[in-house]
């Protein structure tokens, strides 16, 4: 008996320290915001919660964002934002001093809505492009991967078909940022895409980093139909792991 409590006491204090070494994933979400994005964040989670234990992390949702400071992002591997962004200049500051020295951001879908971020234009310029127009209803698109190389998009087909999201222009667009590297870009077979908001042409990228920092933007994140496709969620599981392998 003796035996078997010292055995149980070892196997226990193994998986604490294995959940204890595990890096930290902190994601700030709201849920007094468009509907359809709160429900891409309940289902971001859910997503993300189903997946640390295999892939080797510890996954904590907050609503809280004044737990972006310092001392709270000094012990965080990769911080994502499901489509709320900072609220207060000492929350941008304490992110954008994270992000300068070396953290991981995972940004999604309205957080790419920088146009009304003139007060903080660092965070367009990390961003890497300016958000100019949208789709509208929301709709699935044909998406084709610019670089299959990457790790993000290792594996992936050469293009497939992304489930019903609102999509988004740019201006300035990344795509002509030399500090930016595209990884997936709206078809072109999908224009005109819209109807009461239409994208008619052009090269529209939805998936990109900032090469001067660990990040990478996705547009998609409108409504509860994002993590139906399991290309698209290969695409979402290998950026987290892309992101958290760069530490
Ligand atoms: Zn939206």
């Amino acid at each position: 008996m003796k035996k078997l409590i010292v055995c149980l006491l070892i196997l226990f204090s193994t998986v604490a320290a294995s959940a204890a070494s595990n890096p930290k994933v902190l994601a700030f979400y709201a849920v007094n915001v468009e509907p359809d994005h709160s429900r891409f964040a309940q289902d971001a989670i859910r997503f993300f919660t189903a997946h640390a234990r295999q892939d080797h992390y510890t996954f904590v949702p907050t609503t809280n964002w004044d737990d972006l400071n310092d001392a709270n992002l000094a012990g965080c591997a990769v911080v994502i934002w499901l489509n709320d962004e900072p609220h207060t200049p000492q929350q941008e500051q304490a992110f954008q001093k994270y992000m300068t020295n070396g953290g991981a951001w995972l940004g999604f879908h309205a957080v790419g809505y920088t146009e009304k971020k003139t007060d903080w234009p660092w965070y367009q310029s990390f961003l890497g492009g300016i958000w100019d127009n949208n789709s509208w209803p929301p709709i699935p698109a044909d998406l084709v991967i610019s670089d299959p190389n990457h790790p993000v998009t290792r594996g992936l087909p050469h293009s497939f078909e992304s489930p019903a999201n609102e999509w988004y222009s740019w201006d300035p667009n990344p795509a002509a940022n030399k500090k930016v590297k595209v990884l997936v870009t709206l078809a072109p077979s999908n224009f005109p895409i819209g109807l009461k908001d239409v994208l008619t042409s052009g090269t529209i990228p939805v998936v990109w980093t900032n090469t001067q920092y660990k990040m990478l933007y996705i547009n998609m994140g409108h409504g509860d139909k994002i993590f139906t496709s399991p290309i698209q969620n290969r695409l979402i599981e290998n950026g987290l792991l892309w992101l958290l392998s760069e530490r």
